[in-house]
């Protein structure tokens, strides 16, 4: 029952993110197109929320969402565009993944050739220091490696090769703090964390960090009170999709523990639209899908049976018994 505009600490607005969530695409707002470069990005934040709160299939059917998928596929770069008719790029080729991993459609749905094309696609963005590009004019930044590495993951297709030396550059941008930046050299950032630990987990490398328990404490940090949201770096305001970047990375070393759960939690739910459903960056902002998705996850992580959610995977942000349709790589050392 929600009778509440107001949500109160426990009450959680499930039918109106709902609603939120399938009519972002009949919102067709001057700021909706001006989005169309993210769009792949925002169908998977849309499918993830739905998938959590385990009502996807009943309101986003597979057919027409498969159908827009494979409508983004550019023949000429081997790889999905956030739009019909766009360039393939890294990110929006993760989404497509994503999304047609959640709906258990990848594989009949990509066939071989498709799928080495991809391969081949993700594998030339790799330069010779290991890093990738987003698309053959981008910049380099550690997003990009944890995207390639995550695809080649789905795809089966990663081998010691490339993983090698993308975690070589990975552990080049970790600074003293014990945090990750873009690049090496740049600043600590909690988004960035995620990436490169999440590039780690994927690759079955997490070893290398030898010792968690600086970047563990510099991600406990990011908790701001008495709000009990996280923010990104030092001195920054807190905001719900840092719930996901530092409570996943927190996860994957077993340490979600080591930060104030409840007034996380507490936090996430006072960003909600009492009246139009969606999730905001602070109590009482503009809502959107991108927030929207990740309070719902870092709701997941933070307690997904209590909500009636499906448990998330921090490593692949996706439902855990859809990272079980694919076979995660274990290195034989
Ligand atoms: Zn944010």
């Amino acid at each position: 029952m929600e009778v509440s505009d107001q949500p109160s600490e426990h009450q959680f607005l499930k039918q109106k993110h709902i609603q939120y969530v399938i009519e972002q695409d009949s919102h067709k707002s001057y700021e909706y197109w001006l989005s169309e470069h993210l769009r792949m990005n925002g169908l998977y934040w849309g499918v993830t929320a739905l998938a959590t709160m385990d009502v996807l299939e009943a309101n986003l059917p597979r057919g027409k969402v498969e159908e827009y998928v494979m409508s983004c596929w550019d023949s000429a770069s081997g790889a999905f565009g956030a739009f019909p008719k766009h360039d393939g790029h890294i990110l929006s080729t993760l989404s497509a993944l994503q999304i047609l991993l959640i709906y258990d459609v990848a594989m009949p749905t990509l066939d071989s050739e498709k799928r080495s094309q991809l391969t081949q696609f993700i594998v030339g963005l790799q330069q010779d220091d290991g890093s990738f590009q987003g698309d053959r004019f981008g910049e380099i930044d550690t997003r990009f490696s944890y995207t390639a590495l995550s695809s080649l993951s789905i795809l089966g297709e990663l081998t010691p090769e490339i993983a090698d030396p993308a975690i070589a550059f990975i552990m080049q941008c970790q600074n003293f703090d014990g945090s990750f930046g873009l690049v090496p050299g740049s600043e600590s950032h909690a988004a960035q964390v995620f990436t490169c630990i999440g590039s780690l987990a994927i690759c079955d490398l997490l070893h290398l960090l030898k010792d968690d328990t600086k970047l563990s404490n510099w991600l406990s940090e990011r908790q701001v009170l008495p709000s009990g949201g996280f923010n990104g770096r030092p001195e920054k305001l807190p905001d719900v999709c840092y719930s996901w970047w530092v409570l996943s990375s927190l996860a994957i070393f077993g340490k979600k523990h080591w930060v104030d759960l409840p007034m996380l939690e507490k936090f996430i739910l006072a960003c909600q639209d009492g009246s139009d459903g969606g999730i905001s960056d602070r109590p009482d902002n503009q809502t959107d899908i991108y927030h929207t998705c990740f309070g719902i996850a870092g709701l997941s992580l933070i307690d997904h049976r209590r909500y009636g959610f499906k448990e998330i995977d921090p490593v692949y942000c996706m439902p855990s018994e859809t990272t079980q349709h694919f076979t995660k790589w274990k290195r034989v050392s």
